[in-house]
């Protein structure tokens, strides 16, 4: 027994022979009443129905090789040897039939008799009690262990959190027992460790028994189960590395054809460097899962199950694009999982075709941001941490799961700003509800016409504070209206948005503000509960603090003043025919319609871009006051054609210059503006421009995306100047036959690797009808090689895979594949000669 496929059979058919009834895999999507967890993750979950005495099992003991996901595993995936996300548990289960000397007597049997182990190097624990159940040590567990042969010294009593299972609340548990490999105290920490060390890699486990023999009850109580049961599960990619006593799961030889297809489409060699090595496990492991996941008809999205999947399917690509693969690579990634699964798993073979579809609408969807994203990612990290709203942009702009931004922090010693990212997503979201807000606006109307008070905005001066719920009106489903005696919350008006931000009680309790609805001189706003907690809602009388972000309010006043000013610079540049059409004033830009009867030249652009950052350097001071509105009238300020005003209105002055009637919120002085930049000019209709403008940090962030389009345009040019000098190089001939042994060709090829290297490998066989062929080849700086047997080959004990994981050395790389095709890739162009000579020595050797 040594293949994947061998243990696994070995497995099934060892439990058969022992009375247990062969089942196949369940599937990765848990059953429609199973909430426990998004996908299957041990073998024993979707048989917890026949555990719990619910149904009847198909037998009273069975024996199943599960497919399974283990979505808390995604973040060790790359950083270690053996933790993957899928896997193939292989487990034996007992209801109510043999338990704990069955169990143990059984799992003995298989390592010593089936899988011939070294009995020396193999350890267990056991559960080492605990006062909080009222538990002493698993001394049952312990006399069996040792009398079946295990010294004493190598069975390790491990508390509750390692050796004792439940299912995470009241309902059967009971203690288990790990079995585990001894690598040897080489690879140990220095003074000894034992099983269960969490700092080397000297014990690996690799089986684990569990005895189902309690029942937890609400009050932390443990009685007797009536029926004693067993669940074991063994995770088939550690044991093949035992058995083949390799490296890394990923050595095994159920990856071979995965890693060698990652290293020849890369180009890097599994190992090359800690960042390839990580690379190479992400996309070998990641690869499997989205393949077995998309399989059973899960589709990329932003919850659940979907979005386990974009995180995994967006974390490989975004690991294949650091070792230089060439986007789309998650189709022929997930081609070759098929390739290498598909005889256990014939449902991957079934869905190929939509496999591929899926993987490459994502891929393709995230790639298109990915680059932009790494460059605003590394931009924030230079700056030495990554703020809420980064992380924000990041995922709403450029699609990164938060666990990516979080991974890719980590990686450098970074901290990412969770709590304000957070509420960033939660304001985001509440835009998204605006449906929500406009079904309530009746009902809002009539509440604050009931209320006996008006709410005072306080929003001018104030961005935060203590006040009181004067009134409230619950709405069902977490939603609620509320009137507050004091308010920061702008409700929309005068072309500028509603403030996001929320209420909070003393003990930490939030509801977001998903709306504000404007009345004369009132106020009264929507709010819903933030995280689950739909029915713990405020009440009136409360004392809350209110807080509008300043991160969203400062560029949402940046973009209203600026408003202002480029509505006088417009009049000034253009003439004073022109006039305000209507505005939009958001956080991250701003909008302004205007008569103007046509398109502004390039030389009128410039000079109003240029003299709105004049006006705003100069740091003009902002005044706003409230004034009869005759007095604003003789004042000469800007009043918009078709509003109505009171006989009270807000002038909004910006250093004498400009002066406008508004309601809105603004800066103190221009300099708070920070940059202002042109985003576009266009037509609304006859006679009237629009104007999409940004300013303060997203001016900055556009400007300096301006300014390195425009040098990597430079750059190019120089180098197409540069090609056209050139002469043009001879167009290389294809291949090369270098030298040729016993019916095998050595050949050199150029501009070549994957799928059309193969294809060439095919192409030589066939017409100079030879039995073999290695090609070495250069592509991109690059070294590949394809080695390409007949089965005659092989049968005179030539390997494919294992000739080119020898000659991957010369390249400085590695491979592997099946006997009669392999490939290897490395970065070392110059050893492909000495490559291919070793290669003919290798064949004459076999043959001869
Ligand atoms: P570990 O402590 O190594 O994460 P675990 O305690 O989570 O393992 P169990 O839940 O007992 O493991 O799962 C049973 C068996 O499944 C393990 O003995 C192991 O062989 C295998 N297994 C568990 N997690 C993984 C994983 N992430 N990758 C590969 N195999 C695993
Ligand atoms: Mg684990």
């Amino acid at each position: 027994m040594r293949t994947t496929a061998e243990i696994r059979e070995g497995f099934l058919s060892f439990f058969e022979e022992k009375g247990h009834l062969r089942c196949p895999s369940y599937p990765l999507i848990p059953r429609a009443d199973d909430r426990s967890t998004l996908y299957t993750s041990a073998g024993m979950q979707p048989q917890m129905p026949f555990f719990l005495g619910r149904e009847t099992p198909p037998g009273p003991l069975t024996t199943t090789a599960q497919k399974v996901f283990r979505t808390p595993d995604i973040d060790e995936v790359g950083l270690d040897t053996y933790h993957l996300t899928f896997f193939e548990m292989l487990g034996n289960f007992s209801f109510g039939q043999y338990f704990k000397e069955g169990a143990i007597a059984l799992a003995t049997e298989f390592v010593q008799e089936r899988l011939k182990l070294d009995w020396d190097r193999l350890w267990v624990t056991v559960h080492a009690g605990d006062p909080e159940l009222k538990l002493g040590p698993d001394q049952v567990a312990i006399d069996l262990w040792e009398k079946i042969g295990m010294p004493a010294e190598r069975i390790v009593p491990l508390p509750s959190s390692e050796n004792f299972w439940s299912v995470g609340g009241p309902g059967p548990c009971g203690p288990d027992s790990e079995i585990y490999y001894d690598w040897g105290v080489e690879v140990g920490c220095a003074g000894g460790c034992l099983p269960g060390c969490s700092r080397c890699e000297r014990f690996l486990e690799f089986w684990n028994l569990v005895f189902m023999e309690y029942e937890l009850h609400r009050d932390g109580t443990l009685t007797p189960l009536p029926k004693q049961n067993i669940d074991t599960g063994m995770g088939v990619e550690r044991i093949s590395r035992i058995i083949q006593q390799v490296p890394s799961v990923y050595d095994t030889d159920g990856y071979q054809m995965i890693m060698a297809w990652i290293a020849a489409e890369s180009g890097v060699a599994y190992g090359d460097s800690p960042d390839a090595t990580k690379a190479h496990r992400v996309l070998a492991d990641h690869g499997r899962g989205m393949t077995f996941i998309v399989a059973e008809g899960v589709t990329p999205s932003n919850e659940g199950r979907g979005y386990v999947l974009r995180r995994i399917i967006r974390r490989a690509a975004q690991h294949g694009l650091r070792i230089g693969m060439q986007a789309p690579f998650l189709p022929g990634l997930a081609g070759t999982v098929i390739e290498q699964m598909g005889d256990a798993y014939p449902e991957l073979v079934e869905h190929e075709d939509e496999i591929r579809r899926i993987l490459a609408a994502e891929e393709e969807r995230f790639g298109e941001t990915l680059e932009r994203g790494m460059k605003l990612f590394d931009e924030a990290a230079a700056g030495g941490r990554i703020t809420g709203d980064d992380a924000f942009t990041l995922q709403a702009t450029y699609g990164f799961p938060i666990e990516l931004t979080q991974e890719l922090a980590r990686e450098r010693g970074l901290e990412v700003n969770d709590e304000e990212y957070t509420r960033l997503m939660a304001e985001h979201r509440e835009i998204s509800r605006a449906g929500v807000a406009g079904g309530n606006a009746q009902r809002a109307a009539e509440f604050a016409a009931a209320a006996d008070f008006r709410t005072e905005f306080v929003g001018y001066e104030q961005t935060e504070v203590h006040t009181q719920v004067g009134a409230l009106e619950e709405l069902g489903d977490g939603l609620f209206l509320a009137k507050l005696r004091e308010s920061p919350f702008y409700p929309a008006g005068g072309g500028q948005v509603t403030d996001a931000g929320w209420i909070e009680r003393e003990d930490g309790t939030r509801a977001e503000l998903r709306e504000a609805y404007r009345f004369d001189g009132d106020q009264a706003l929507l709010f819903e509960m933030a995280g689950s907690a739909g029915g713990s809602s405020f009440a009136a009388g409360e004392r809350v603090r209110a807080v509008v972000p300043w991160a969203r309010r400062h560029p949402t006043q940046a973009n209203h003043t600026g408003t202002h000013v480029l509505h006088q610079v417009l009049r000034e540049v253009l003439g004073d025919h022109v006039k305000q059409a209507g505005s939009a004033v958001r956080p991250d830009k701003l909008r302004f319609d205007f008569t103007h009867p046509q398109a502004l030249t390039p030389e009128e652009r410039t000079r109003v871009e240029q003299l709105v950052n004049e006006r705003i350097f100069a740091n003009l001071p902002v005044r706003t006051y409230e004034t009869p509105i005759e007095e604003a009238r003789t004042l000469g300020a800007m009043m918009l054609f078709g509003e109505k005003y009171g006989d009270i209105v807000r002038v909004v002055d910006v250093g004498g210059w400009s002066v406008e009637l508004c309601g809105g919120t603004h800066v103190r002085s221009t300099a708070e503006i920070g940059p202002f930049a042109i985003l576009s000019e266009s037509s609304v209709g006859s006679g009237a421009r629009r104007i999409e403008a940004v300013t303060a940090g997203e001016a900055f962030a556009y400007l300096h995306e301006r300014s390195r389009e425009a040098d990597e345009l430079r750059v190019e040019l120089e180098q197409a100047r540069k090609e056209a000098r050139k002469p043009r190089a001879e167009v290389a001939s294809e291949f090369e036959v270098v030298d040729r042994a016993n019916g095998v060709l050595l050949v050199s090829a150029s501009g070549l690797k994957g799928g059309p290297l193969r294809d060439l490998s095919d192409r030589i066989r066939q017409q100079e009808k030879a039995d073999g062929v290695i090609v070495g080849s250069v592509d991109d700086g690059r070294a590949y090689l394809v080695i390409n047997f007949a089965e005659s080959l092989v049968g005179h004990g030539l390997d494919a895979s294992a000739l080119v994981r020898d000659l991957g050395r010369h390249i400085g790389g590695g491979g592997g594949g099946k006997p009669t095709l392999a490939e290897a890739g490395g970065k070392n162009p110059d050893g492909v000669r000495e490559a291919l000579t070793a290669g003919k020595r290798a064949v004459e050797d076999a043959l001869s």
